[in-house]
C-alpha cells in the first residue's frame, strides 16, 4: 500500500499512536506503520499484560488475607491459566480499542515493516510512502548480558507466556521489570530471589521507600541479593544454578526459571536511520530540544530516544513532536514525569527525590505521613508505607513527591500535577481533601513537612535537608509519628507492629515510634514542647473601608515584619493592592463596554511594585508617572472615585475627565500624572527635582516609567542631567518586561535595565518587584538616601502585568507557558500566604476583603456612572497651561 501523507508515524506504541492521533486532530493526512500488533511493547508485552496479572496476584493476596474482613474462602488456589487468559482477553481489548482509535480518527493504519529512504520516503515491504513528515516511534527491545548459560534464561516476553508459576525464580536485574514480577511472583507462592549488581535494587527510587519494599518482599520468603554480579547459568540437575560473587564472595541461588531483566535499549534495527542521515549515538536516535532528528523532516520519540523510556513519557513526546511539526515550538519538559512501580506495595515517586536534594546540595523540607495513620488505609487493611514531600523551605513549592503503600501509583497524579504547575504546600493542603481517602495521606505530608499536620504528631517541624546536610534523612527521625486518631475520626488504632512501622527510623523500616491511645482529641495536642499546631491565631476582623494604610513614620525592616504590632499596616496594604486589582479589572470590562476612552493600561500583576514603590514616599514628595495606570494614583491615596469618573471624562474626575485615560493630575497629592507619552515625563520629573533642589526643599521626586521608556533618548538625557546637577530624582523602572510588546532582552542592549543607570555613576538597584515588602524596604532606604544628599538613584522593580500592555493588546507575543510561570509569583497571592502563615489573618477574612472591595468598587463604578459630563462650554477650561495663570479660580486649586 502506497501513498503520500503529511505525518507518518513509524511505530504503534504509546509513542506512536498517540503522535499519530494528534497529528491527524491537527489537520495532517496521517499514516502509521505497526510491524506487529498496535499498541507496542506497552500494549502487547509490557505496561498492560503485567499490570493484568499483577491485578490477579493483588487480587489472591486480598482473598487468603480475607478472613478478618468477614470473607472466608475454604480451598482458595490460585487457578494461573485463568489469569493468563485475562491477560489476554484485556490485551486484545486494548489492541482493538487503539485500531478502533485510529481508524475514528482518520489515520491510515498500515501493517509493514518500515525503513527510511530518503528525504520524505518510507520503503514498506516493497511499497513506499510519501511524507512531509516523519516520526520514528520504534521503540525499544530487551537487553541482555553475555554471561554463560544466558540462553537458559528467559525474558520479559516468555515470561509473561509461562505455563506454571514457577517455584523457584531468580531474575537477574533489581529494575522496575524484575521487582514487579519477582513481587508478582512471590504473591503466588514463587520462592524468589533477585540479584543485582548495584547496592540497591530500584536505583532511582529513594532508598527509605526501597527499604519498606525489601522488607514486605523478605516477609513472603524473597531474598535480595544486593552487589552482586551473576556471573553464569547452568543446569543442575532438573533446574539452573545462578552463580554470582557477592562482595568478592561466590554465591548460587537454584530456581526452576531465571528471568534476565537487565533493561531496555533502543530499537532501530532494520531502519536504515542512518543512511537517511538520522544521527544514532549508542543505538539511540539522537533528537534536539524539538525532538527533530539530524535529517530534515525526521522526528524521534519515545524508548528510541532513550532517556525516560516509559509509555506515558513516549505519548507525551509523541504529543509535542507533531505539535512542532504543526508549527508549535514546544520543548519536552520532564520535570514532572512520574515513575509508577507496581510493586507490593506500590511504588511511585516524582520530581525531586531526597538523596538526589543531597547530592546536588538542594535544601528541601520534607514532610511524612504514614498510611498507618489513614483512615482509609485502615479499612483497605494495607498501612504498610507513607507519602513524602520535599519542598523548597523558602518558597513552600512541591518539589519532589514519594509514595510506597497502596495505590501510591494512582495518588502521585496529584502531586505531579502539583510539582507541575509549580504549587505549593499550603496549596496542596488547602485544597479540601475528600474523606476517607488515600490522597488525604498527601495533604497530610504537606501538612508534615510545615510541622502542622493534624492526623499525626509533629514531633519537631521538619529540617531543611541537602544543603543543610541531610538533616531530613529517613534516620533523622523527623517524621511524625503514629497516633491512634488515623484520618478517621479517632476509630482505627493501629494494631500491629506492621501497621506502626513509620518510616522515621532506619532505613529497614523503621519499627513504631509511639502509638499513644485516644481519639482525634489526642492526636495533636500534648506534645507541647514542638507541636506546631497552635500556630495560627485566627484572625483579623474586616476594615469597613479602604482608607489607605496608615505608614509608620520609618519603614524599617522591623516595621515590616510579620507581627500583630505591625498588623493594621499590613493588612491595609493587602487591602490596598487588592482594590488596585479589582479596579483593574473593573476597569477593564468598562472599557469593553466603550465607558472608557482612549487607550487604557492596567496594573494587573503589579501591585506589589506600585504600593510597595509608593508607600515609600513621604507626604511632600512628587510622583511624575506617565500615569496611565491607574494603581499608582490609587497607592498615593488619589480618590479611587475620581479615578474612574476620570477615565470616564466625567467633570469629577481628578482631571475633571479632560484628561480620560492618559492624563490624571491631583496636586493635593503631589501626583503628576500629567504626560501620557512613553517616556515624556522624565524631563519634566528632573525639572521638578531642579525646582526643589532650588527651593531647598527636603523633598524627593520619585519618577515612574516603565521598561519600554528606557529605550528613548529622553531617558539617557534625563538620568544624565539628574546626575550632572545632582538631583534628588529617584528613577523607578516598573519593568514589567515587555513595554509595549517587545521583550526587554529584545528591545534593549542591555537586559539588566538597573545597569543602564551604572553608565552614569548612579547608585542603582534590582528588587523583585513581585514582593511587597522588599520593594517597600529597599525602596524605603534608596528614597532617604536620595532625600539626605541629593543624589539621584535608580530603581528596577522587576516585575509582570498579567493583561497585555492595554486592554486592546490581544497580547500574542507572549507565550502561555511565560504567563502560567509569572502567575504563578501573584504578588497578592504570596502576600497572602505570608499573613496567613504568620496568623494575622485567615482566608475567611481574605473572602470578606475581596467582597468588600467588590462591592466598593462596584460604587466607584456607580459614583462615575452618575457623574455629569462636563459642560460642552466649559470643554477648553483646564486644558490649556496659560488658563491657569490667568485664573485666579483655577490657581487656588492648586497645592
Ligand atoms: P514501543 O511501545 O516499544 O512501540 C514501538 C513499536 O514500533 C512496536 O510495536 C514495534 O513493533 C514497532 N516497530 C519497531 N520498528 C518498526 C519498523 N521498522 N516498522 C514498523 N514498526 C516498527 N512503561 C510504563 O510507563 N508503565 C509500565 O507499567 C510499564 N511496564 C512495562 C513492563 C514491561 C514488562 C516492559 C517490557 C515495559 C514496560 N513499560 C512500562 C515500558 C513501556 O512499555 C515503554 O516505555 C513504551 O512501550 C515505549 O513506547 P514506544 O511507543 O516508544 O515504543
Amino acid at each position: 500500500m502506497g501513498g503520500s501523507f503529511d505525518v507518518v508515524v513509524i511505530g504503534g506504541g504509546p509513542g506512536g499512536y498517540v503522535a499519530a492521533l494528534r497529528a491527524a486532530q491537527l489537520g495532517a493526512k496521517t499514516a502509521i506503520v505497526e510491524k506487529d500488533r498496535m499498541g507496542g511493547t506497552c500494549l502487547v508485552r509490557g505496561c498492560i499484560p503485567t499490570k493484568a496479572l499483577l491485578q490477579s496476584a493483588e487480587l489472591y493476596t486480598e482473598v487468603k488475607a480475607g478472613a478478618p474482613f468477614g470473607v472466608v474462602v475454604d480451598n482458595l488456589r490460585f487457578d494461573w491459566p485463568a489469569a493468563q487468559k485475562r491477560k489476554t482477553q484485556v490485551v486484545d481489548q486494548l489492541v482493538k480499542g487503539v485500531e478502533g482509535l485510529l481508524k475514528a480518527g482518520g489515520v491510515t493504519s498500515i501493517r509493514g515493516t518500515a525503513r527510511l529512504g530518503g528525504k520524505g520516503v518510507i520503503e514498506l515491504d516493497g511499497d513506499q510512502l510519501q511524507a512531509r513528515d516523519i516520526v520514528i516511534a520504534t521503540g525499544s527491545a530487551i537487553s541482555r548480558v553475555p554471561i554463560p548459560g544466558a540462553e537458559l534464561t528467559i525474558d520479559s516476553d516468555r515470561i509473561l507466556e509461562l505455563q506454571e508459576v514457577p517455584k523457584r525464580l531468580a531474575v537477574i536485574g533489581g529494575g522496575v521489570v524484575g521487582m514487579e514480577f519477582a513481587a508478582m511472583f512471590a504473591a503466588l507462592g514463587s520462592k524468589v530471589s533477585v540479584l543485582e549488581m548495584l547496592p540497591q535494587v530500584l536505583a532511582m527510587v529513594d532508598s527509605d521507600l526501597v527499604a519498606v519494599y525489601t522488607k514486605h518482599l523478605a516477609k513472603l520468603g524473597g531474598e535480595i541479593h544486593t552487589n552482586s554480579k551473576v556471573t553464569e547459568v547452568a543446569k543442575s540437575g532438573g533446574a539452573l544454578r545462578v552463580k554470582f560473587s557477592e562482595g568478592g564472595q561466590d554465591g548460587a541461588v537454584d530456581a526452576d526459571q531465571v528471568l534476565m531483566a537487565v533493561g531496555r535499549v533502543p530499537y532501530t534495527q532494520g531502519l536504515e536511520a542512518e543512511k537517511a542521515g538520522v544521527k544514532l549515538e549508542r543505538g539511540r536516535v539522537v533528537v534536539d530540544e524539538h525532538l527533530h532528528t539530524d535529517a530534515d523532516g525526521v522526528w524521534a520519540i519515545g524508548d528510541v530516544i532513550g532517556g525516560i523510556m516509559l509509555a506515558h513519557v513516549a505519548s507525551y513526546e509523541g504529543v509535542c513532536a507533531v505539535e512542532n511539526i504543526a508549527g508549535h515550538q514546544r520543548t519536552p519538559d520532564y520535570h514532572a514525569a512520574p515513575n509508577c512501580i507496581y510493586t507490593d506495595p506500590e511504588i511511585a515517586h516524582v520530581g525531586l527525590g531526597e538523596k538526589e536534594a543531597k547530592d546536588k546540595g538542594i535544601a528541601v523540607k520534607v514532610g511524612r505521613f504514614p498510611f498507618a495513620a489513614s483512615g482509609r488505609a485502615l479499612t483497605l487493611g494495607q498501612t504498610e508505607g507513607y507519602a513524602k514531600v520535599l519542598a523548597d523551605p523558602e518558597s513552600g513549592k512541591l518539589l519532589g513527591a514519594h509514595i510506597i503503600g497502596p495505590r501510591a501509583t494512582d495518588l502521585i497524579a496529584e502531586a505531579t500535577l502539583a510539582i507541575q504547575t509549580g504549587l505549593t504546600m499550603e496549596q496542596l493542603d488547602l485544597t479540601i481533601h475528600a474523606h476517607p481517602t488515600l490522597p488525604e495521606s498527601l495533604m497530610e505530608a504537606a501538612l508534615a513537612a510545615q510541622g502542622r499536620a493534624i492526623h499525626v504528631a509533629n514531633r519537631r517541624t521538619a529540617l531543611p535537608s541537602g544543603a543543610a546536610g541531610g538533616a531530613a534523612s529517613p534516620t533523622s527521625g523527623e517524621a511524625n509519628q503514629v497516633h491512634s486518631g488515623a484520618i478517621s475520626g479517632g476509630a482505627a488504632s493501629p494494631t500491629s507492629a506492621e501497621a506502626n512501622q513509620v518510616p522515621s527510623g532506619s532505613p529497614t523500616g523503621g519499627e513504631v515510634d509511639q502509638v499513644p491511645t485516644g481519639g482525634m482529641a489526642a492526636t495533636s495536642s500534648h506534645r507541647g514542647e514542638s507541636n506546631q499546631n497552635q500556630e495560627k491565631p485566627m484572625a483579623a476582623t474586616v476594615k469597613p473601608s479602604s482608607t489607605p494604610p496608615l505608614v509608620p513614620s520609618a519603614i524599617t525592616r522591623k516595621a515590616l515584619e510579620l507581627t500583630r504590632d505591625n498588623k493594621d499596616f499590613l493588612l491595609g496594604m493587602h487591602r490596598q493592592m487588592q482594590l488596585i486589582r479589582r479596579f483593574e479589572e473593573r476597569a477593564q470590562e468598562q472599557y469593553t463596554k466603550a465607558k472608557i476612552g482612549g487607550y487604557c493600561h492596567l496594573n494587573i500583576g503589579e501591585e506589589a511594585t506600585v504600593v510597595g514603590g509608593i508607600l515609600a514616599l513621604k507626604p511632600n514628595d512628587w510622583i511624575f508617572t506617565s500615569y496611565r495606570e491607574h494603581g499608582h494614583a490609587i497607592a498615593r491615596g488619589v480618590d479611587p472615585k475620581a479615578v474612574m469618573a476620570e477615565l470616564f471624562g466625567k467633570e469629577t474626575g481628578t482631571s475633571h475627565g479632560r484628561g480620560g485615560s492618559m492624563h490624571l493630575v491631583d496636586y493635593g497629592k503631589r501626583f503628576m500624572g500629567g504626560y501620557g507619552i512613553v517616556g515624556g515625563h522624565l524631563p519634566l520629573a528632573v525639572g521638578g527635582a531642579w525646582a526643589v533642589k532650588y527651593r531647598k526643599q527636603p523633598d524627593v521626586i520619585f519618577c515612574m516609567f516603565g521598561d519600554g521608556a528606557t529605550n528613548i533618548g529622553a531617558f539617557h538625557e534625563s538620568l544624565n542631567m539628574a546626575k550632572v546637577f545632582n538631583l534628588p530624582v529617584v528613577w523607578y523602572c516598573v519593568n514589567n518586561r515587555y513595554g509595549m510588546g517587545t521583550p526587554v532582552e529584545k528591545a534593549s542592549a542591555v537586559a539588566d535595565i538597573y545597569k543602564k543607570a551604572c553608565a552614569y555613576d548612579m547608585e542603582s538597584i534590582q528588587v523583585d518587584g513581585m514582593n511587597l515588602r522588599e520593594v517597600l524596604l529597599k525602596t524605603s532606604e534608596i528614597v532617604e538616601k536620595t532625600r539626605a544628599d541629593s543624589e539621584p538613584r535608580f530603581i528596577e522593580a522587576l516585575c509582570y502585568r498579567f493583561r497585555g500592555h492595554s486592554v486592546v493588546d490581544p497580547d500574542k507575543y507572549r507565550s502561555e507557558e511565560d504567563k502560567v510561570k509569572w502567575r504563578k509569583a501573584d504578588p497578592i497571592v504570596g502576600f497572602e500566604h505570608e499573613l496567613e502563615k504568620s496568623g494575622l489573618a485567615d482566608e475567611e477574612y481574605f473572602k470578606n476583603v475581596r467582597v468588600e472591595i467588590d462591592n466598593e468598587v462596584k460604587d466607584i463604578i456607580q459614583y462615575a456612572d452618575e457623574s455629569p459630563d462636563p459642560k460642552t462650554e466649559d470643554l477648553y477650561k483646564y486644558v490649556y497651561a496659560g488658563q491657569w495663570d490667568n485664573d485666579p479660580a483655577l490657581r487656588a486649586e492648586r497645592v
